[in-house]
């Protein structure tokens, strides 16, 4: 299966994205985590990012189109699937992937629109924790780790993104409305649109998301 999970920050791409990868083993790409990987390792691309990053703001499309395109030319086996989890996020990088699939003859089978209204997302973002060894997420209300600053599975440190303070995410949130929404539409206008509500939690959202991909064949 080859997806696009597309949805404002805090929708659960990530969460959803997990499951997923558990459930149907394919890969699982996120610009999100490559970016934030390059500024852990302080390579040139993550300078470059680090600063549009820090303020919410989106890194240029032709960085982020060239990561993608790297990973299609190197480690994704768009054979066996794949998910793409906060990208595209502007419709140039829309229009950059179908250059990119058309290129590797891979379409896409859906575009999954994770809908969630203001509230659920600044709870979710706000309280939202990460391990920094295995990446596993905790949430300080919903799934608080058992011992506070220590992840459940690997005994990592847990950790909140700096773009997680409110400030950031209502900007975030301006963004994906400007940036990001027009893309939802530019896949609806191919009709590979699925809307799905996300304010529910990611068990169930992944079922149904499963149920859609079932009942379309
Ligand atoms: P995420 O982990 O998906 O919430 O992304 C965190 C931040 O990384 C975003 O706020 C952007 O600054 C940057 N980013 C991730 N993916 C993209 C993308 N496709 N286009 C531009 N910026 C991105």
């Amino acid at each position: 299966m080859r997806i696009v999970i597309l949805g404002p920050p805090g929708a659960g791409k990530g969460s959803l994205a997990y499951l997923l990868k558990e459930e149907l083993g394919i890969s699982h790409i996120s610009t999100g985590d490559i970016l934030r990987d390059e500024i852990k390792n302080s390579t040139e691309l993550g300078l470059q990012a680090q600063a549009y990053m820090k303020k919410g703001e989106l890194v240029p499309d032709e960085i982020v189109l060239g990561i993608i395109e790297t990973k299609f030319d190197s480690d994704i086996k768009v054979e066996q699937g794949y998910m793409l989890d906060g990208f595209p996020r502007t419709v140039n990088q829309a229009k950059g992937l179908d250059r990119i699939l058309e290129k590797v003859k891979q379409p896409l089978d859906y575009v999954f629109y994770l809908e969630s209204t203001e509230g659920v997302i600044l709870s979710r973002l706000t309280g939202r924790r990460i391990c920094r060894n295995c990446g596993a997420l905790f949430h300080m209300t919903n799934k608080p780790p058992k011992q506070d600053g220590v992840c459940d599975h690997c005994g990592g440190e847990t950790y909140q993104r700096t773009d997680d303070s409110v400030d950031t995410i209502k900007n975030r949130l301006n963004i994906y409305l400007e940036s990001s929404l027009p893309v939802v539409e530019y896949y609806g206008e191919q009709g590979k649109i699925r809307k799905v509500d996300s304010d529910k939690e990611a068990e169930e959202v992944k079922e149904i998301l499963l149920r859609t991909c079932n009942a379309h064949g």
